[in-house]
């Protein structure tokens, strides 16, 4: 079934899009095979950043640049200028160059890079997550590309890439899955990528005494788990054990039915969610039904730059699911 008819004036767009993010993900495959000789540097915030994050930033800028459209990428290339990056800089060249990639010179992939670094404020913008889940990339686990399109503060188009999501959520499948989803034409999902087996997805709904699949981050500095055991003991339904994965891979098990929830719960007062973390899930999870707020039941504003400065954590769930999840967040001083 086609995503879009042929006579969308979207059509050539959702197409473009599904062969950048193909091509990037066989690039990130190849890299994540070899991972245990990846180049790993450490980021200002100390994050880990890996040749994958900066090449795949720089594959999708590139094919995205005649789109005239800024991008809002996580990346930069600063880091890559300098003296002592040059082996890393030779490695992230080499991977755009290779399998899936486009023959680009030094100097022009890393102004590719940073022409990615757009702050927000554009009325229609694109937001890359190159590796989402970079920690889940480096332990050989589930991770995603995340691209979405913003316009006037909504997002309108979202594709998510999970390059090792099968059928299974617990088993590293590397056809991997892609989501695509635009506003008002649903959520899709196309088993490796393949256009000609996508199917439009629905969440899962549930009924007062169900037994409640959520899901969370494996870190947990990036969610509070025991906030999450809390909510789980307190909404009416039955407590099932939660399901652990790295990156908006998350979004996609509540999107097609595996999770009735994904919890994402504040661990420190100071920290704001970044659009690229949640702009290409919410759009898949909102077209499959779910509800997607932040822990006070708040939309998320993407009006505010390159963070979520006025949300608080994320509540992605089926309908029947997310209010006593929000009510449970409220009772019991969560966020
Ligand atoms: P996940 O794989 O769901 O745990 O999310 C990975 C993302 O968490 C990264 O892309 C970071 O941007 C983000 N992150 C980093 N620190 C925090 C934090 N303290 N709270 C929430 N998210 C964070
Ligand atoms: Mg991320």
């Amino acid at each position: 079934m086609a995503i879009v008819p042929q006579s969308d004036s979207r059509a050539p767009l959702v197409a473009d899009i599904i062969a950048t993010l193909s091509a990037a993900a066989k690039m990130s495959r190849a890299l994540q095979q070899g991972v245990e000789r990846l180049r790993v540097a450490l980021k200002d915030d100390r994050s880990p950043v890996t040749v994958a994050d900066l090449a795949v930033q720089g594959l999708v800028a590139a094919r995205l640049a005649s789109s005239e459209v800024p991008i809002v990428g996580e990346e930069r290339a600063d880091l890559l200028r300098r003296a002592e990056a040059s082996a890393l800089t030779d490695a992230v060249v080499d991977a755009v160059s290779g399998p899936g990639g486009l023959p680009i010179a030094r100097a022009e992939l890393l102004e590719a890079i940073d022409s990615a670094c757009h702050d927000g404020s554009a009325e229609r913008y694109w937001t890359l997550d190159p590796i989402d889940g970079t920690k889940g990339f480096l332990r050989g686990q589930h991770y995603a590309i995340a691209l979405a399109l913003i316009e006037g503060g909504e997002v309108t188009l979202g594709a998510l890439c999970c390059p090792n999501l099968g059928v299974d959520p617990n088993v590293v499948d590397s056809a991997g899955t892609l989501y695509v989803a635009l506003a008002g034409a649903g959520a899709w999902q196309l088993p490796g990528g393949d256009v000609e087996r996508a199917v439009r997805i629905k969440a899962r709904s549930i009924a007062s005494g169900d037994a409640l699949q959520v899901c969370e981050s494996v870190e947990s500095a990036h969610s509070k788990h025991a906030d999450a055991a809390r909510i789980v003991a307190h909404v009416p339904f039955v407590a099932g054990e939660p399901v652990r994965m790295d990156s908006q891979c998350k979004y996609a098990l509540v999107a097609r039915g595996d999770a009735h929830a994904y919890l994402r719960l504040p661990t420190r007062a100071d920290y704001r969610e970044k659009i690229w973390d949640h702009a290409a899930g919410l759009i898949v999870a909102r077209e499959a039904d779910a509800v997607v707020t932040d822990v006070h039941g708040k939309a998320l504003d993407f009006r505010h730059g390159r963070t979520l400065e006025q949300n608080r954590g994320v509540i992605c769930a089926s309908r029947g699911a997310h209010q006593p999840l929000v009510d449970a967040c409220q009772q019991l001083g969560i966020g």
